[in-house]
């Protein structure tokens, strides 16, 4: 049977965290009560004319030098045509042919263009089901009309519905860094829409794309990506032809039902905003969008494991900022990047109350032996409490490793002289009875024996 693989594009909106809306000066809204938030121009009255919102064009562009875009120096906006209850203009403004950003790359995906555009109002859907389908009444809340978004588009280089959820938590955590939106995507300001084909493996031409709508879950994305490549396989398995149409996936029932057939751009009849001069991105905008660009995670996550940090504690630290930022500091007196960022990972909340040089000298004192794992958290905490040096904090608390064999071969006696039936079942071969013998010597030492150093003397001491 032939096997097929899934070809995946994702369109991703993102509301942007702007004090006010894209064309006029109402605030956005965050749970007002409905119809407060809106203006002549956000409300589609005739006569009244939308201005740029220069914030949402400095995001945008940040945007783009995120995703290393090549950032356009002239850019218009469009009018795209189309008639549904929550668009009162009857066309969305957004933009076409010249974009505000084009082409770039995150991590293993290519992104084709990155644009601005008005969202649309909020539909609510009243009635005995409560869906879209079946629902008695819709009503309609227009403060979100008007609230800046970005449209990032990728290029179908997505290979399964894992790699889609991964790069799109990549994506998410890249914005949030960015601090141009709050990327929440139960409150819809993060959106995903999963342009979906299969073809034969090894075939490099497209087959028939669908389009799933509006997923607002990492995990729906995943399922819902899932759910179609089956249900296009089985139509090619049985002779059938996809047909390019715009899907909806129900996380509940995992059933995927079609919600139009597929528009083509010229439906929309674009045509340049009248009312809009062309955007020209002077220099300076270029410098402060640029100024306020941090290093974001995949960079970040590719500098640690340079140093020496696991792929997987790299892209963790990455995701957690701040944290990451603490590993910095750290970093230069660290003898082990990899052993300091697990220390920073394990230790989180309690790490971030340390010196991070300190983290890093008790990471140091963990690998010279000086320092039992066991006795990690104790250090820091009294670090936490009132700072000072980790080796004088380990040696006034008598928290040092014992590296005295001989004292540490008369504990072990000790120890399987208390406890002999243990002993008796080691002997016998059960070598999981030595936890008892361990946990005395550990209780014995308050932690500072090494585990390993106390397994070996039990072995010798038992003849095994
Ligand atoms: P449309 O004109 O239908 O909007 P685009 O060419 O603009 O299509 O692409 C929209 C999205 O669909 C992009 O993310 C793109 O990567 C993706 N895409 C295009 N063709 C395919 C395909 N055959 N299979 C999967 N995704 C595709
Ligand atoms: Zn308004
Ligand atoms: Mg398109």
């Amino acid at each position: 049977m032939t096997s097929f693989e899934p070809v995946i594009g994702l369109e991703i909106h993102v509301q942007l965290d702007t004090a006010t809306k894209m064309f006029c000066s109402c605030a956005l809204s965050f749970g007002e009560p409905p119809n407060t938030r809106c203006c002549p121009v956000c409300l589609g009255l005739p006569g009244a004319l939308p201005v740029v919102n220069a914030k949402a064009i400095e995001y945008g562009l940040m945007i783009g030098m995120a995703l290393e875009s090549e950032l356009a120096d002239r850019s218009i906006f469009h009018r795209k045509n189309y008639f549904y209850p929550d668009n009162p203009k009857a066309y969305q403004i957004s933009q076409y042919d010249e974009p505000l950003c084009r082409g770039g790359r995150l991590g293993d995906v290519r992104i084709h263009r990155v644009h601005l555009e008005e969202d649309a109002a909020k539909l609510i859907h009243v009635g005995e089901t409560g869906r879209i389908h079946g629902s008695d009444t819709s009503i309609v809340d227009f403060n979100r009309c008007g609230t800046p978004l970005v449209e990032i588009v990728t290029e179908p280089d997505v290979k399964s519905a894992e790699q889609a959820r991964e790069w799109l938590q990549l994506l998410r955590e890249t914005l949030r860094q960015l601090e141009v939106s709050d990327v929440d995507m139960s409150q819809g300001s993060l959106r995903c829409d999963a342009n979906i084909s299969i073809r034969p493996v090894g075939e490099t031409g497209f087959g028939t794309k669908t389009e799933l709508k509006n997923m607002n879950s990492f995990a729906f994305i995943e399922r819902g990506i899932k759910a179609e490549v089956i249900r296009q396989t089985e139509i090619v398995r049985g002779g059938g032809d996809v047909i390019q149409e715009t899907l909806h996936f129900d996380p509940r029932t995992e059933r995927i039902t079609s919600l139009r057939s597929k528009e083509e751009a010229h439906d929309y009849r674009y045509f340049p905003e009248p009312d809009l001069v062309p955007i020209r991105i002077a220099p300076e905008m270029l410098d402060t969008a640029r100024a306020a660009v941090p290093e974001l995670p995949a960079a970040r996550a590719a500098r640690y494991e340079a140093a020496g940090v696991s792929a997987d504690n790299a892209k963790d630290l990455a995701f957690r900022a701040e944290l990451a930022a603490r590993f910095d500091d750290a970093l230069p007196v660290a003898d082990s990047a990899q052993a300091t960022a697990a220390l920073f990972l394990n230790q989180g909340e309690l790490a971030a109350e340390v010196e991070p040089e300190s983290v890093a000298t008790v990471s140091n004192l963990v690998g010279a032996k000086a320092l039992t794992p066991g006795n990690v958290r104790a250090v820091l905490e009294i670090l936490a409490e009132r700072g000072g040096d980790p080796a004088d904090v380990v040696a006034s608390e008598g928290l040092g490793a014992i590296a005295d064999d001989g004292q540490l071969e008369g504990i072990v006696e000790d120890a399987l002289a208390a406890n002999a039936d243990a002993a008796e079942k080691i002997r016998g071969g059960n070598m999981k009875a030595i936890g008892a013998i361990i946990g005395h010597v550990m209780r014995e030492t308050k932690g500072r024996a090494d585990g390993g150093e106390v397994t070996r003397l039990v072995r010798a001491k038992l003849g095994l």
